[in-house]
């Protein structure tokens, strides 16, 4: 009977794999590794990505995502305001984990909660009846916030050289630009020239770029 029981978590975390062989009755090492790197993730990516205290606008995602459906940016949530958020999810994880194992709740952040749980997943993985539903809501959140860090990526993104000619020589500044998708205006760091999206310069900044190469070319 054996060699019947097999990790309950690997059909969550690698569902195209048969099962492996489970470490003490329930989970896998390999699942345990990737629980704790998801969870160590979690607070970092929800702290760098959400962008309440900040920014709040929808109007940033409909740049950012603009082929894709409108996401609650604030909430963190696919499903509605205060409804399957990261905090959501993990405050109710925390509250009956903390219950079952008489222990005190962490304070009801993020990154708080992740930490909290990942301090007791061995002690999870061991003896957690649900620690395959665990895994999957894990999975979620980390999947929704590689969403996020993805899109934070973009941040800073090559926007190609200054092409504003300098006063003195009247050669090309030629600084490289870097264009933030939460911001309408890309600023040159060398000689402050600015284009504003909204204004149509963006625009006329790829065309400068265009003439320059041509004359360069
Ligand atoms: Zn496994
Ligand atoms: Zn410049």
């Amino acid at each position: 009977m054996d060699d019947l029981i097999l990790c309950i978590v690997c059909p969550v975390l690698r569902s195209k794999s048969s099962p492996r062989k489970p470490n003490r009755p329930h989970v896998c090492d390999g699942c345990r590794e990737r629980l704790a790197v998801d969870l160590a993730a979690i607070g970092p990516a929800y702290a760098d990505l959400d962008p309440a205290p900040v920014r709040g606008q929808s109007e940033i995602l409909t740049r950012v995502f603009e082929s894709k459906p409108p996401l609650n940016l604030n909430e963190l949530s696919l499903e509605g305001p205060g409804l399957g958020t990261p905090r959501a999810i993990l405050s109710t994880w925390c509250r009956s984990i903390a219950e079952d194992l008489g222990h005190e709740l962490p304070p009801d952040s993020v990154a708080a909660m992740a930490d909290w749980l990942g301090a007791r997943l061995v002690r999870l993985c061991d003896e957690h009846e649900a620690v395959d539903d665990l895994a999957a809501d894990i999975r979620q959140i980390a999947g929704e916030l590689h969403v996020y860090e993805r899109a934070a990526e973009k941040r800073g993104h090559s926007a190609g050289r200054c092409p504003r000619q300098r006063y003195d020589d009247g050669d090309p500044c030629n600084a490289p630009l870097a264009c933030d998708p939460f911001d309408s205006r890309i600023t040159c760091p060398r000689c402050g020239t600015s284009w504003d999206r909204d204004a149509g310069g963006w625009v006329k900044l790829r065309a400068a770029q265009l003439e320059r190469e041509g004359v360069a070319a």
